[in-house]
């Protein structure tokens, strides 16, 4: 960058479309670069409240704007050929809230400053931001540096059983303890793995741990979400299948359901003492489990693992089943158990050995945890920044022709072919009149 002040006009102002709107609105943006500094300028109809903030993974700034909106003279954000200063891209778009966001692609991580500016004679309102390298010597105040910084989302997984209860025996004499602990440390090997995401194993040794203990533990370490993994046993051999379960304060799916509940729970003995259900801080739990939130996201965070099982394994029931599991009473954490397959059957009891199915068995459970976080987002954590689609880039852009414009003019100010504003507007030749309205095909992406 050379030290002179440079200045860029990013879009100019090309339409003059009257209705005042009584929402604040972005009637251009200006970026100039000052030394190491990028000054980006929003010009606005009027003042508003606004939001500055840092993202990373890509390096980003977001503005939001209150109730604002894009003004028609710049229908959308023009990509900057070869970027501006820190600046490499621009886009917008409208957040749920009715909020205008703007989004900057920046070089790294930036000091931010920011203030909002009167009028004068040459300029309106405006929002002014100054960014600068923060492992450069900068001019800009470290006061007004707002960088946030989003949290991991936290995944407690539950192997059951172990130690001495080693859980269902399939007749090959596989344990269920010892199947549960190797997807169970293959699902966190998985989640660590991804970027914002942190897991806690439970039990990571063959060791009992009792049941109360286990929501504990997750609720310790503040888990958004709590997995149980399981293998299911019955008399019947020939029964096959994964299956979802949450939990149920008022009975059971099936008589199955309730049979399989009291087996699971039965790891709950420990020196001969049944624990949690009648203790009151269990009585607690249960009062606010009839607010009924996390019996909702965990069945919703159910349906979706389910539907990703079933994508590699055959399914039991092909939807979320109801018991009164003691594991799965956390009052605020969704939670969900899942019987992986019948360590009862054979071929069933075969794949659960089998190191590549366990490992797509993880595989299934993280996805489907992917899925649901995408609808259900946990905020202030890095995932949800993630997921929030980028704004879909804006396609084109009206241009009214004045007087003395020509089409490689246009192209140029635009940086898009006249090829391109050709074939957009059916045009042959290079005959355009004064009045006519063009859209500009803006680049999007890349
Ligand atoms: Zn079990």
């Amino acid at each position: 960058m050379k030290s002179a002040f440079r200045y860029f006009l990013l879009v100019t102002s090309v339409l003059c479309m009257g209705a005042a709107s009584a929402r604040p609105v972005v009637e251009n943006i200006r970026l100039s670069v000052d030394k190491n500094t990028t000054r980006i300028v929003l010009d606005l109809s009027q003042t508003t409240k606004y939001n500055i903030f840092s993202l990373q993974g890509p390096d980003r700034i977001a503005i939001d704007l209150d109730g604002s909106e894009i003004g028609n003279r710049l229908a959308g954000m023009q990509e900057l050929p070869g970027g501006v200063g820190a600046v490499s891209r621009i886009r917008s778009s409208v957040q749920p809230n009715g909020n205008l966001r703007v989004v900057l692609d920046v070089a790294g991580p930036m000091r931010l400053r920011s203030f909002m500016a009167g009028p004068t004679n040459n300029y309106a309102d405006r929002l002014v931001i100054d960014l600068a390298p923060q492992n450069a010597q900068s001019t800009v105040q470290r006061a007004s540096d707002v960088r946030r910084k989003e949290r991991d989302l936290v995944i407690a997984i539950d192997p059951g059983h172990g130690g001495h209860d080693p859980g269902a025996i399939g007749r090959g004499k596989t344990r269920e303890k010892d199947v549960t602990l190797a997807i169970g440390r293959q699902l966190a090997a998985q989640i660590n793995a991804e970027p914002g995401m942190k897991a806690i194993l439970i039990r990571d040794g063959d060791h009992l741990i009792d049941l109360r203990e286990r929501m504990e533990k997750a609720r310790r370490q503040n888990a958004d979400l709590f997995i149980s993994i399981h293998a299911d046993a019955v008399e019947d051999r020939r029964a096959s299948g994964a299956s979802v379960y949450r939990l149920s304060t008022n009975g059971a799916s099936n008589e199955g359901a309730r049979r399989l509940a009291a087996r699971e729970n039965s790891a709950g003995y420990v020196g001969g003492v049944i624990l949690a259900e009648q203790e009151p801080v269990v009585a607690k739990v249960l009062m606010d489990l009839s607010q009924g939130y996390a019996l909702e996201k965990s069945d919703k965070l159910g349906q979706e693992v389910l539907d990703e099982l079933a994508k590699i394994t055959k399914v039991h029931r092909n939807k979320v089943q109801n018991a009164a599991f003691i594991v799965l009473k956390s009052p605020d954490i969704p939670s969900i158990l899942v019987e992986t397959a019948y360590i009862s059957n054979p071929s069933e009891e075969a794949k659960l050995r089998n190191k590549t199915h366990q490992r797509k068995l993880a595989s299934a459970i993280l996805n489907g945890m992917r899925d649901y976080l995408r609808s259900n987002p946990i905020e202030e954590t890095l995932v949800a920044a993630t997921d929030r689609r980028p704004p879909a880039p804006v396609s084109s852009v009206k241009h009214v022709i004045s007087s003395g414009d020509t089409l490689s003019e246009i192209a140029e100010r635009y940086s898009v072919s006249v090829a391109a504003i050709r074939s957009e507007n059916n045009l042959r030749g290079n005959r355009i009149r004064i009045g006519q309205t063009l859209k500009i095909p803006v680049m999007a992406g890349s």
